[in-house]
């Protein structure tokens, strides 16, 4: 394992986020490995660090001001080995090849735990559409779309949203994509209802994370009702934690955003949300606005640069981080622990560093790590391919049904794969074994290729 990593990390010194997700996936596989010598023959670990092609691209576009601007695009195709590739694409101003390999490789990972045949894959752009006019960003979606349409289709690689691309992105990448191929196919996820899209694919993801920490905390005897949690972020991932920690009647403490975060005691109820999604989703705004609405809440402006986030100081139960990777360090996680947290259910890819995940395991705390826990918003990508290929659209009722059905099956499914190699109740480890033993098991079935 030690070796696979040191290659990987000579290959791509400065690809840190990268080294990052392959060394805590590799560090659970040892008894996999040891069970299994063939993977190691046939290098299986080697193959799956490598993607199976990477796309790079410049994409110049026009501002409002008639000023050219060139950003770069990216595609990582990582595995094709149980469908086609499909994994969402980002657009802020962070991002790098680090970043889009980092995630691509936990996609595949999680794609496999959802059951459905879809392969990994993640892309997108340094380009932030935060302050950007809808004709601006629309123009940089084109352009975008103009070299990336070649790479995709329905049964090759299927993108969907991520941080920065939600229904308007993806409604500008659709139609352009249409355009350039002349045809109407569900080449793209996330879609508005009206064209092809999913009911319940926005929900999805926020959804299936807190339907994921139920699970977990079913295994205590416990519910989420009346449960103190903190939530991270304010865009797509975080506003339906929030609503379904809402209908499970538990009571959501803080939301944030890149500047800072609010913290409101009596709780972050139907009506502040609806606010919430006001602000980001209609006018773009900063979270800061919330406490002009409801004054008796608290804003805390966060310095990046600081060593810790007093977002994860406050005294709860559950903590479902929803914004970024590596936004729980290991001194946040103390701090969590020592506020009474219990259960940490990731929602954002990545967001708790490997000393923040040491501590939550060396203090016995619930914790669903994302691959698994937010799964739910990829599986219900699949189920939007399904109902493109059938031309049916289900009911929202039948969609969550499955979704549900879904995040019970993952968890059950870490659970076994856990205890079948003698970590009994790590859900960490269960979730990388169970994802990588169908994967591995198909690479092997289609040979060398
Ligand atoms: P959105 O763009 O809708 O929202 C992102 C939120 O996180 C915003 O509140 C944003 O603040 C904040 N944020 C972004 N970057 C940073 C940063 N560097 N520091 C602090 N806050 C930041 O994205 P999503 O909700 O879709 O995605 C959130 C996370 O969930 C990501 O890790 C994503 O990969 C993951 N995820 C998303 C899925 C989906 O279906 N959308 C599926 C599975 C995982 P601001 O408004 O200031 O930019």
């Amino acid at each position: 394992m030690e070796q696979i990593l040191a290659t990987v990390v000579q290959r791509d010194p400065e690809q840190r986020e990268f080294h990052q997700a392959v060394g805590e996936f590799l560090a659970t596989l040892a008894p996999v490995l040891e069970r299994r010598p063939e993977y190691r023959r046939q290098a299986l670990l080697e193959r799956l660090v490598e993607p199976e092609r990477m796309i790079l691209f410049r994409v110049p576009w026009m501002d409002d001001q008639g000023a050219v601007h060139v950003n770069r695009g990216y595609r990582v195709e990582m595995s094709s080995a149980i469908g086609p590739y499909k994994g969402g694409l980002r657009f802020h101003s962070t991002v790098n090849l680090s970043i889009i390999k980092f995630l691509a490789f936990e996609q595949v990972f999680k794609n496999s735990l959802t059951t459905l045949p879809l392969g990994g894959g993640k892309g997108g752009a340094d380009f932030d559409p935060r302050g950007r006019s809808d004709a601006e960003v629309m123009r940089f979606c084109q352009a975008f779309m103009a070299e990336l349409f070649r790479h995709i289709g329905e049964d090759t690689d299927v993108p969907a949203g991520d941080v920065g691309v939600g229904a308007r992105e993806i409604g500008y990448l659709f139609g352009m994509y249409k355009k350039l191929r002349n045809k109407f196919t569900g080449a793209l996820t996330g879609k508005g209802l009206a064209w092809g899209g999913s009911l319940i694919r926005p929900e999805a993801t926020g959804y299936g994370v807190v339907y994921f920490a139920a699970e977990m905390l079913a295994t205590r005897g416990e519910t989420l009702a009346g449960k103190r949690c903190l939530v991270s972020g304010s865009g797509n991932v975080a506003q339906f934690t929030v609503e379904k920690i809402l209908q499970m009647g538990g009571k959501a403490l803080t939301m944030s955003d890149s500047c800072g975060y609010v913290y409101d005691e009596a709780g972050i109820d139907a009506a502040k949300l609806d606010c919430v999604k006001a602000i980001k989703n209609i006018r773009r705004g900063r979270l800061q606005e919330y406490c002009q609405y409801f004054p008796d809440a608290v804003y805390v402006p966060v310095d990046p640069a600081s060593d810790s986030n007093p977002l994860w100081r406050h005294s709860a139960d559950c903590a479902l981080p929803g914004a970024t990777h590596n936004e729980i360090n290991g001194l946040d996680a103390q701090h969590l622990v020592d506020g009474g947290v219990r259960l940490i259910c990731e929602g954002a890819n990545m967001p708790s560093t490997p000393e923040a995940i040491a501590v939550f395991r060396g203090n016995n705390v619930l914790f669903g790590p994302a691959k698994a826990a937010n799964a739910g918003g990829v599986a219900v990508s699949g189920l939007e391919m399904a109902q493109d290929s059938m031309r049916l659209s289900w009911s929202r009722d039948e969609v969550d049904a499955r979704l549900r059905a879904i995040i019970h099956g993952i968890h059950h499914t870490c659970l076994d794969a856990a205890a079948a190699y003698g970590q009994e109740g790590d859900y960490l480890a269960g979730a990388n074994i169970a994802g990588f033993v169908k994967v591995a098991s198909a690479v092997l079935d289609q040979g060398l290729v």
